[in-house]
């Protein structure tokens, strides 16, 4: 296998707190330009894979790559390709939305110029002009939620790592966020998220992985899946059917 080839790369990763383990040898390839959706019942594993992709957590065994980088090892060359949008993002309540974003475009090295353009486009397809002078202290988790994504886009990451970025949206922001990270995995971007929102996964993702106590137990695209479950037809009742075996 040629790492390269991957946006994400995952081989034998382990990850225990204390007696827990919450991944347990998770290998995983995410191609370049796929939105890859990963789901799994509350506590599977989810955000310590993502923060294991994203230099957050070390793995206690296994290695892991973006674009060819090895996380830990080459981390700095790793994260340069990446943006990371946690399930509760952060700003700095004290600014504005746009005062954030230009905070954000200088933390990057973005030239004046370049920042201006790239974020009138974002600023349009997030639908966000309307409160973006105001202090982020005022928003609501919808808002905030769209300009830290304004803010991951910022500098153009081949691969966008974000954590339930549906929860609290309302439906006009769902089909905003939805349409980005289409757009986004169009002009050649990965999109690896994490979520409980099925139908939205089922309309949107490319490839689907299902962790289930911090185990793979399904990867690939809707019909593999559907395969795999046999006669199931929508994700939810897959997810239902994969997440079961064993519960009984
Ligand atoms: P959810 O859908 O509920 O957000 P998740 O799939 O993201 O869950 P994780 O948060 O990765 O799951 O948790 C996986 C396992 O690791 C769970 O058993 C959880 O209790 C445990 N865990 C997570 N973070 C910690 C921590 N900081 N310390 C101890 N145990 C933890």
């Amino acid at each position: 296998m040629n790492n390269t080839d991957h946006a994400i790369a995952l081989l034998g990763v382990t990850k225990s707190y204390g007696r827990t383990i919450a991944v347990r040898d998770l290998s995983l390839e995410v191609p370049r330009g796929k939105l890859f959706a990963f789901l799994g019942p509350n506590g599977a594993g989810k955000t310590t894979t993502i923060k294991l992709i994203v230099g957050l957590l070390k793995p206690d065994a296994g290695w892991i790559h973006v674009c060819g980088h090895q996380v830990g090892s080459n981390g700095l060359a790793a994260k340069a390709q990446l943006a990371y949008v946690p399930d509760q993002p952060f700003l700095y309540e004290k600014l504005t939305g746009r005062e954030f974003l230009h905070f954000v475009a200088e933390l990057y090295g973005i030239s004046t110029r370049r920042r201006d353009r790239l974020l009138e486009s974002l600023i349009r397809r997030l639908d966000i002009d309307e409160f973006l002078d105001q202090l982020t202290e005022s928003y609501s988790h919808g808002m905030k939620q769209r300009v830290v994504l304004a803010a991951a886009l910022l500098h153009e990451p081949a691969v966008l790592v974000i954590d339930e970025p549906m929860v609290g949206l309302d439906p006009r922001a769902i089909r905003v966020v939805k349409n980005l990270f289409v757009e986004h995995t169009r002009n050649g971007g990965t999109v690896f998220m994490s979520t409980h929102t099925l139908d939205i996964a089922e309309a949107v993702a490319d490839q689907i992985g299902i962790i289930h106590r911090g185990e793979l137990i399904a990867v690939g695209t809707l019909d593999e899946l559907r395969a795999q479950a046999r006669r199931q037809h929508s994700l939810e009742e897959i997810f239902l059917q994969l997440t079961e075996v064993g519960d009984g």
